[in-house]
């Protein structure tokens, strides 16, 4: 079934969400479109005109990584000052109020932490891009510092530990999924009762298997989206229309 009507869209989703004892949320871009932080791998983004720097390159190529970090500082004074919108508020209630066993999020852009959700139940399948780890020992760097350090010599950073190679904390083209993320988006997806996707284009795979994965394993699949996907057949339930709105009435405790 397939509703486009603002309010009947609230009353299924408040129905399924009331009779669920273990929903999962999984996240896309669309979820933070209202927060202004501007979705880089759609087709009319400015950043596609770049070709994307692939993880092997970046980890052979000097002159690659300052490039990478060129743009990283780029993008983030873009979305500096995206705070959540009504789609994070209502997910970090959900998880307060015992609902929601856990966020997986194919976003890097914090807002499902700064919304109030516990980092714990936060799943993070592309990484955080508001901090940066080495390479070699995974030792966490704060982007304020290495800033300040790019812009004085230029060059791209190496860990204050080990020497390795410094990287922003996301997942890069080329570059191998986090194994303990995808354990545990895993294991949540197939516990769940409840899956919700939203604002995700499930085109990315391996990402996009999560919601049918649900499915196989009983739970009720919905997804929320402003425009079609591939697996809207496959659902249950597909709530089109913009995503603040139909969360809006969940977003206040
Ligand atoms: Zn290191």
């Amino acid at each position: 079934m397939i509703v486009t009507d603002l309010c009947e869209a609230r009353a299924e989703l408040k129905g399924l969400i009331r009779s669920s004892r273990r929903l999962v949320a999984f996240t896309g871009a669309g979820i933070s479109t209202e927060s202004g932080v501007p979705d880089f791998r759609s087709k009319d983004s400015s950043w596609m005109r770049y070709k994307p720097i692939e993880f092997g390159l970046f980890m052979s190529d000097a002159l690659m990584r300052e490039e990478a970090w060129r743009r990283k500082f780029a993008l983030d004074d873009l979305y500096s000052g995206a705070g959540p919108g009504r789609g994070h508020y209502a997910l970090a209630n959900l998880v307060a109020c015992g609902k929601a066993s856990a966020i997986i999020t194919q976003n890097i852009d914090n807002l499902h932490q700064a919304s109030g959700a516990p980092e714990e139940r936060v799943i993070e399948l592309h990484g955080n891009g508001s901090y940066a780890r080495c390479l070699s020992c995974g030792a966490r760097h704060e982007l304020l510092s290495i800033r300040r350090d790019f812009e004085a010599t230029g060059a791209a950073p190496d860990c204050s530990l080990c020497g390795g190679p410094v990287k922003s904390a996301t997942i890069s083209f080329g570059q191998p999924m986090p194994q303990d993320a995808m354990e545990r988006a895993y294991r949540e997806t197939v516990r769940s009762d409840l899956f919700l996707a939203i604002g995700s284009s499930l085109v990315v795979y391996p990402a996009a298997s999560f919601p049918l994965l649900a499915r196989e394993h009983g739970a009720t699949l919905v997804i929320l989206n402003g425009e079609e996907t591939p697996l809207d057949a496959d659902a249950d339930l597909v709530l089109r229309g913009d995503i603040g709105d139909i969360l809006e009435p969940f977003a206040t405790p």
